[in-house]
């Protein structure tokens, strides 16, 4: 069994003042695989000492110095990139497929911001103002355990590009993932206390990271639930945040779409990460009078998914991450029955064969209303609902029915109809004719799915503050 009982502090590996400790269990089997020991209020603090520190200089430092030490992190990282992969297939069970590719993908970001910083005017002229951009200073960064290394690489990025410093809260569940990332983070040798990391819960250490005064930003990436405790915490220091939240993303199929083309890449959409994506393209959208056609089409790609073990690298939907988010996941496919909604394929319990482990059958729910909760809640597992509508005006008008706003995809045979419908999506990136990802596009949510944006320019600018000098 694996023991992590250090936290990351002014680069040293140290033992944490607190005494909690947290059993982690393997989703494969439910059986204790490692432990972490959690820091407390005081660990925290001393993080944040380490951090503004070393702020008083890095905040100073030339933009070749910040490329140095982003190319130092990204070859570190890549030295590791296959424990990277193999930690977070056995940690929450990600799929090897699903992990390859974002291990990958926390690479480029690397790239990306050093691009963005080699021409980046930290110096502009507006009006009759020099406008200078500076560092805002230490960043508290708090992250969940989907992806979470993958997260940790885009906001440390950028913090570097800007010369902030940071101190990093994981996810309580992600600490394996993060011990080899801190090790990275280490092996790199940038200097002491630029890049902090804590284990802890988030009422302890994310609490203290959101009140500290210390703290100038916090880069949250989260649920829209614990995200607005963060921002109602961060408001008492008018601290500056940027919340990565939820999604419950439309998956538009418009009248000309090839479906056969279509629906195999709009279900990968839906089961990105084993549906624990907070882009999964969950609410499939599609023409009325071509419901029996999607319906016989997304059956068969649903059933010939292998649902198994992550590792294995033909699975394409591993178990979820912890029992208690099993239970939730389970729960809404109860009421997804109840509601009415009419169940395709998979549905309650556990695929045969699997009964140790937390893994949910792939479930598709069609002739689903948009209003039930099945299309208006984060199920945050492998369910798709099927929404069929009339007309494009009723298919725009449901994508754009719902509390959320970060990702959308749209799939047609016309490219320009297709730009078309997707500027009228309310969503902070839009897809189109399947997944697609770019390190330099920003990234972010329109209404609950959160504020600011991440990735490339603008990104950067959000660990910025903006200062005119004139007269
Ligand atoms: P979560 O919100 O429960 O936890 C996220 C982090 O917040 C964890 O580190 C947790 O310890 C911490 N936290 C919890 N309570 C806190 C508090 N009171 N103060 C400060 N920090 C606190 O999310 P999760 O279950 O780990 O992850 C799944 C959620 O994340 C989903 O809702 C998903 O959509 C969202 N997500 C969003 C994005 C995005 O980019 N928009 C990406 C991935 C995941």
């Amino acid at each position: 069994m694996k023991v992590i009982d250090k936290i990351y502090v002014n680069g040293e590996f140290i033992r944490p003042e607190g005494q909690e400790k947290l059993a982690l269990l393997s989703p494969v089997t439910n059986e204790q695989i490692a432990e972490v020991a959690l820091a407390n209020e005081k660990d925290t603090q001393n993080a944040i000492a380490a951090a503004k520190a070393a702020f008083k200089s890095f905040s100073k430092s030339s933009r070749e110095t910040r490329i140095s030490y982003l190319e130092k992190l990204r070859a570190a990282i890549e030295r590791r990139e296959k424990d990277l992969v193999d930690v977070m297939v056995e940690e929450y069970g990600g799929t090897y497929q699903f992990c390859s590719m974002i291990t990958h993908f926390a690479l480029d970001d690397f790239d990306a911001m050093i691009d963005v910083l080699k021409d980046f005017s930290f110096q502009r002229t507006t009006g009759k103002a020099k406008v200078q951009l500076q560092p805002v200073g230490v960043v508290g960064i708090i992250i969940p355990w989907n992806m979470s290394n993958g997260f940790i690489c885009t906001k440390i990025a950028t913090a570097i590009a800007a010369g902030c410093t940071v101190v990093i809260k994981p996810s309580e569940l992600s600490a394996q993932q993060t011990q080899i990332m801190a090790e990275c983070i280490h092996e790199a040798g940038i200097p002491a206390g630029i890049i902090n990391f804590v284990n802890g819960m988030g009422d302890v250490v994310g609490a203290e990271l959101t009140r500290n005064r210390d703290i100038q930003k916090i880069a949250f990436t989260g649920s829209t639930g614990v995200g607005k405790i963060i921002a109602k915490g961060a408001v008492d220091s008018l601290k500056r945040v940027t919340l990565e939240l939820g999604g419950k993303s439309p998956n538009v199929i418009l009248e000309d779409a090839d479906l056969e083309k279509a629906i195999p890449t709009a279900v990968m959409a839906a089961y990105l990460n084993s549906g624990q994506a907070c882009a999964a393209g969950t609410r499939l959208i599609v023409p009325e009078r071509k419901l029996d056609q999607v319906n016989a089409l997304v059956k068969a790609v649903v059933e010939h998914m292998k649902v198994g073990i992550p590792s294995d690298a033909d699975t394409a939907v591993g178990p979820i991450v912890s029992q208690k988010q099993f239970e939730r996941v389970q729960s809404y496919i109860e009421i997804g029955i109840a509601e009415g909604a009419t169940l395709l394929t998979g549905g309650p319990g556990k695929p045969e064969g699997l009964e140790a482990g937390n893994f949910t059958k792939a479930t598709v729910f069609t002739n689903v209303d948009n209003k039930m909760r099945i299309a208006q809640e984060e199920i945050f597992g492998p369910v798709l609902a099927i929404i069929p509508y009339k007309d494009e005006e009723e298919a725009l008008a449901i994508a754009n029915d719902t509390d959320y706003g970060l990702a959308a995809y749209v799939f047609s045979e016309d490219r320009a109809k297709a730009e078309a419908f997707a500027s009228h999506i309310d969503a902070g990136r839009v897809c189109i004719n399947g997944l697609a990802h770019d390190s330099k596009t920003p990234f972010g949510g329109f209404k609950q799915s959160g504020i600011g944006r991440e990735y490339g320019e603008f990104g950067l600018e959000e660990y910025l503050e903006a200062k005119a000098i004139l007269g």
